[in-house]
């Protein structure tokens, strides 16, 4: 805080050296800047802070030109995140929109929360007391499991640009595939090429698996390790600043390049990691003595779900990942295959469920879709046997309703019921035979 304006007329009562007050100058206290060292003779009048502290004026100047910046600075990033939702309203979400997983979205929660509490905290005053770790996420689960929907259902509720890519088509730059920096540029687009909201955004890479170094991709025009992948995203994981070409593609030495910082990019690496259930069994009944795996084998798939959710980072080393990779992604969120119940749950329940969408179709013809109970289980018992996860509920449904739906608009619909029940999911019917006559029901 500045004291007083010591200037050559007013000299400070006892200055003397230090920072600075130089010896007289023809009877005049000269002193010196402590910021730029200038003297008094130089940059004239000083304002004297405690302890023999001296500021010129053209140094005041310019504080006041940083200080301006970086307010605009600190709004702009607080007006996107003004205030970080708490885990928990990141959960309840996530829950609107994806079904199960809870232990995953727990730890996706946390992180994320962590994650943009770190941005407000870089930008606040307290910086540089405790340096918070970015938390990039890896959720291991098997297909359509909801990993995608997880990270795309975050990007939408944080209102932050978010990008998806696909680690089997990243090459090491030079060879045929898409380059890392790539990745980038789908997010700078996502983002109308607002760097600063890019900078903050989200990126899901999917089959992050899949570039393990033990891979047996024999391709001679890739990549054939998938470690130089591994170790370009490692940069980027990290926070680096990439080289983004524009126009995407391969990077040309007379490109102009955009300048694009990762570090506050989050992370989130999706992998089905097939045979890591297998390692980690093999540790546990390696460190557990007298744990009967065999016996917990036989529980079938409530037990995956307890083994996967004990993975740790060796387990993915041990899979293959390159350990600094595993470092890299701290958060570790296991998914579980989802049952029969799960995928009942998902055709109805998610705001944009399948079945509400169907709904809503024939509520635009005039007319009223209802599935009956056993027509959902049957819809999700043919799911499951396709082993894609929800993905497959989709499919199934369309298989089931793409004729209905062509024969809608041919009947009177004003009014109408059509029931879908489980003997319509398993043998075709007419959708005219599906409808509910008033008078009978
Ligand atoms: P993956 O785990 O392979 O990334 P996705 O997230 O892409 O799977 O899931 C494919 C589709 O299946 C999604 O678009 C979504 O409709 C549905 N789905 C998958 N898992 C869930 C879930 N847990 N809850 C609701 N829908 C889900």
């Amino acid at each position: 805080m500045a004291k007083g304006k010591n200037d050559d007329t007013n000299p400070p009562a006892n200055s003397q050296g230090g920072g600075r007050d130089d010896s007289s100058f023809r009877g005049r206290k000269v002193t010196t800047c402590s910021f730029c060292g200038k003297t008094s003779r130089d940059v004239g009048p000083m304002v004297e802070g405690p302890s023999e502290v001296y500021i010129c004026s053209h140094c005041t100047e310019l504080c006041q030109n940083i200080f301006r910046q970086e307010r605009r600075r600190v709004s702009t990033v607080t007006t996107a995140l003004r205030e970080v939702p708490s885990p928990r309203e990141i959960k309840d979400y996530l829950d609107q929109y994806v079904i199960g997983q809870d232990q995953g979205k727990k730890a996706l929660s946390v992180a994320v929360h962590n994650h943009y509490k770190r941005l407000l905290h870089l930008e606040s005053a307290e910086a540089g007391s405790v340096e918070l770790d970015k938390s990039n996420i890896l959720l291991i689960g098997p297909t359509g499991s909801g990993k995608t929907l997880l990270a795309k259902t975050l990007a939408r509720m944080l209102k932050v640009p978010f990008a998806i890519g696909d680690a089997t088509t990243l090459t090491e730059a030079g060879y045929v595939g898409e380059d890392v920096e790539n990745l980038l540029l789908k997010l700078l687009q996502a983002a109308d090429f607002d760097l600063e909201a890019a900078q903050r955004g989200i990126i899901y890479i999917d089959e992050i698996d899949k570039i393990g170094k033990t891979s047996n991709n024999v391709s001679i025009t890739r990549d054939v390790s998938g470690e130089g992948v591994q170790q370009s995203l490692l940069k980027m994981l990290e926070g680096t600043t990439s080289n983004v070409p524009p126009q995407g593609g391969r990077k040309h030495p007379e490109q102009q390049y955009i300048q694009m910082d990762t570090t506050n990019v989050l992370f989130i690496c999706g992998g089905t990691f097939v045979g890591l259930e297998e390692i980690i069994r093999r540790r546990l009944g390696k460190t557990r003595i007298g744990f009967n795996i065999d016996l917990d084998r036989a529980r079938g798939e409530e037990s995956a779900s307890r083994v996967l959710s004990q993975v740790t980072a060796d387990d993915m080393i041990e899979f293959g990942m390159i350990p600094e990779f595993v470092g890299r992604l701290p958060v570790l969120a296991p998914l579980m295959p989802l049952s029969v119940d799960a995928l009942i749950n998902i055709l109805t329940e998610p705001k944009n469920a399948i079945v509400r969408q169907y709904q809503h179709l024939f509520g635009l013809e005039g007319a009223k879709l209802t599935f009956t109970d056993g027509a959902l289980r049957a819809l999700a018992e043919k799911a499951v046997k396709r082993d894609t996860g929800a993905r497959a509920l989709r499919a199934v449904m369309e298989e089931l309703m793409i004729d209905l739906m062509y024969q809608l608009p041919d009947l009177d619909n004003a009014g109408a019921e059509y029931i879908i029940d489980e003997k319509a999911v398993t043998s075709k019917r007419q959708l005219s035979e599906l409808r509910l006559h008033k008078e009978s029901a």
